[in-house]
């Protein structure tokens, strides 16, 4: 069978299950899209972790394709999940930053997977937990049912700073699960799309219950270590709501119709290059977690090819049989992975532009970050008032924790990739825009971002 053969089987795959039709699974397959918001790739079970942080999400892998090394387009919030929406990498959707203030939403004119499937007749859903994944970054487009009611779900909550009001910027996935569970109860039939967001692990606020709390012991008294523990609680809580999710598709008889993909927006620093959170392009932060999975009979493998967040818009658009936008996409189709296909390794781009001035006591705090990989090769080029600061390179398949730069070493391999970043044309204004709103300041001081 060509790979369009199987394709064409997989997307078809509860309707034919490759032959004879059933009449009542007739009709579009719906699809459910979650994003683990600062979720890296490593602390999941199913991609190493041993800790048992994700039975659920390792359940779901196990039934569908997961992308070992998949890169995501920024390691901040809203510019990542703008490529996620629109196929698109920042500096052609022209979301490119978190702190840019007003004139930084995703423009009006871009198309969003939501806007596609809403023409198609999907009733489009999304339920996010953060304010940098709302209105304000214009990431609503195409939802029919928007969710940003962080004031009614969250409230105080008990943390590691003592009691903090999370009520304006961001909820926990318990509460945000309860909005889209009532959502798929009282839905009337057709096909849908739902987006749902999970933030927990962003910062030690939204703290899970304590069971989970007590379920995983820091690896000693240090301060650091008790934040590590946290991030995993936090994520074993998230697996355990998404397990919600899911059980709820079974109980609707969904689980056969439904696509289900879960992707990360960026990592986490935890430490590694002497960062804790997010914001520069080493692979704990860009290398996300990414599944497919369903419907049946979709294929339980793992693709250890390059690709990106960026492919996933047309994969779906493909999968779902939707037109595609008018204007070309910087992601391509992963059905020929689905499909059980190996193809090359996609090279990911990623940038963090003015989105380090938060760390104003950091030497990093004027930089604007640009990286390419090409599956085994990494540069990453740190720019500051548009000239070129420094460049580092990386062979990931020697050193996949980016510890030994050889951009002296192998001026070759760097000079290709400079060459590749700069074919790009991606640079662009750097230093301070706009002040940010003072609206925006207080609801980002929240989450912990400034
Ligand atoms: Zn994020």
């Amino acid at each position: 069978m060509t790979h369009a053969g199987l394709l064409a089987c997989l997307a078809a795959a509860a309707l034919l299950h490759c032959g004879a039709p059933r009449e009542r699974d007739a009709g579009p397959l719906n699809l459910l899209l979650i994003t683990l918001d600062t979720v890296r790739a490593d602390r999941l079970g199913c991609y190493g972790y041993g800790r048992g942080t994700t039975p659920v999400l390792d359940g779901l892998a196990a039934r569908g394709t997961l992308f070992e090394q998949a890169s995501a387009s920024s390691a901040v919030t809203p510019v990542s999940h703008a490529s996620i929406l629109t196929g698109l990498y920042p500096y052609h959707n022209r979301l490119r930053s978190l702190h840019g203030g007003a004139g930084y939403a995703l423009p009006e004119e871009q198309r969003t997977l939501a806007e596609m499937l809403a023409a198609r007749g999907f009733a489009t859903a999304g339920f996010v937990s953060a304010f940098p994944v709302t209105r304000h970054y214009g990431l609503d487009q195409g939802f029919q049912t928007w969710d940003q009611d962080f004031q009614s779900s969250a409230g105080a909550v008990v943390s590691e700073r003592g009691v903090v009001d999370t009520g304006s910027a961001q909820r926990r996935a318990d509460a945000t699960t309860d909005r889209a569970l009532a959502w798929l109860d009282g839905r009337t039939g057709g096909p849908f799309f739902a987006w749902v967001h999970y933030f927990d692990v962003h910062d030690p606020i939204l703290l899970p219950p304590a069971e989970y709390l007590a379920r995983f012991a820091p690896a000693s008294a240090s301060h650091a270590d008790r934040l590590r523990a946290i991030y995993d609680a936090e994520l074993a809580f998230v697996d355990a709501q998404i397990g919600r999710l899911l059980d709820r598709l079974g109980e609707l008889g969904l689980r056969d119709r439904t696509i289900v993909v879960v992707v990360g927006d960026h990592g986490q620093g935890l430490g590694d290059h002497g960062w804790w959170g997010h914001g520069i392009l080493y692979q704990e932060q860009l290398r996300v977690p990414m599944i497919v999975a369903g419907p049946p009979p979709a294929r339980a493998q793992r693709v250890r090819t390059s690709v990106r967040t960026v492919d996933l818009l047309p994969t779906l658009a493909e999968l779902l049989q939707l037109d595609p936008p008018e204007a070309p996409l910087d992601g391509e189709s992963l059905g020929a992975f689905l499909a059980g296909s190996r193809q090359l390794p996609r090279m990911a781009y990623s940038e963090s532009i003015n989105d380090l001035m938060a760390y104003d006591d950091s030497p990093r705090a004027g930089e604007s970050l640009f990286a390419v990989n090409d599956g085994r090769w990494k540069l990453i080029a740190a720019r500051e008032g548009g000239a070129s600061k420094r460049i580092e390179l990386f062979d990931l398949s020697a050193d996949p924790t980016e510890s030994r730069n050889l951009a002296e070493a192998r001026p070759d391999q760097a000079e290709r990739l400079r060459r590749q970043l700069e074919a790009l044309a991606v640079f662009p204004v750097e230093g301070p825009q706009e002040p940010l709103p003072e609206e925006v300041r207080r609801r980002l001081e929240s989450p912990g971002y400034l």
